[in-house]
């Protein structure tokens, strides 16, 4: 987890550039350097693992925060993970495009650096938010609480959260998200899901991408679907082109359902612990 890729609090709270889309600050942020590293000894690694422990924990409960404030504006919000290159955004812009004007739609980008992902999804007609997380390989849940406020979405509104490509910490860190959404294309091994099974299995949704790309690539779907149930048995898989629209209404008809409107208080009364 985070021990391993040096990411965590210090790269989190502190260090993430939260830029409102089009209009990038480049900022020269001072950034601590005590990030946890390897060592041999026994003793250290306790330390470590305390620091991994608090670092969740304080994340756990600004999610819950999260998770209420967007109960009590009936704001759906999804976290969407994948890795590098699997297709996040172009789901996106093309879910905006078609969904249109009649589901409001906002939100929030975490890359790296850029704002070129943000840019793209104000292009396809939806307010965004980027936050660049540095040298941090996932967003955190104060990252999102900041973002949420620069991007206050609005009542009833869909937010997505594309995550930091990254199939590792992602899966470790609660956002105060309603679901996560798995996004895996075809270009990538079909063994995926044993490899990475934290993520598949904090997954609600696993969207097999690119399945235009079938004909010329070695992908055994059935072999993935395989993969995925071994670690998540009930998780609700779904192929889809985001390119071409394959099926993309499978994907508008999961997300108008878990879009409902008596979603939110559900999830109070079936998550939420007393503060
Ligand atoms: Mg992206």
């Amino acid at each position: 987890m985070c021990a391993t890729c040096g990411c965590g609090e210090t790269t989190g709270a502190d260090g993430a550039v939260i830029t409102l889309a089009g209009h990038p600050h480049p900022h020269d942020h001072p950034h601590h350097h005590d990030h946890p590293h390897p060592h041999d000894h026994d003793h250290d690694h306790l330390e470590t693992v305390t620091l991994e422990q608090k670092v969740l924990h304080k994340n756990d409960l600004i999610a819950e925060q999260n998770r209420r404030r967007l109960a009590g504006l009936g704001v759906v919000a999804l976290n969407v993970t994948s890795s590098p290159g699997a297709g996040k955004t172009t789901l996106l812009e093309r879910t905006i495009r078609d969904l249109g004007p009649a589901r409001a739609v906002t939100v929030i980008e975490g890359d790296q650096e850029t704002v070129f992902d943000a840019e793209r999804i104000r292009a396809a007609g939806a307010r965004a938010v980027q936050v660049n997380t540095g040298a941090g390989c996932h967003l955190d849940a104060d990252m999102v609480r900041r973002a949420l406020d620069a991007l206050d979405p609005g009542p009833g509104s869909l937010l997505f959260i594309e995550n930091v490509g990254n199939l590792v910490c992602p899966a470790l860190f609660d956002l105060g998200e309603h679901s996560k959404v798995v996004v895996v294309s075809v270009t990538e091994g079909a063994d995926k899901p044993r490899k990475y099974p934290h993520m598949f299995a904090a997954a609600g949704l696993v969207l097999l991408n690119k399945t235009d790309l079938l004909p010329y690539v070695d992908f055994d779907v059935d072999e993935f679907a395989a993969h995925t149930r071994a670690v998540n048995p009930d998780v609700v898989m779904l192929p889809v082109s985001a390119t071409r629209g394959d099926g993309l209404d499978a994907w508008y008809a999961w997300l108008a359902a878990t879009a409902d409107p008596g979603w939110s208080r559900r999830s109070v009364d079936n998550t939420m612990s007393p503060e």
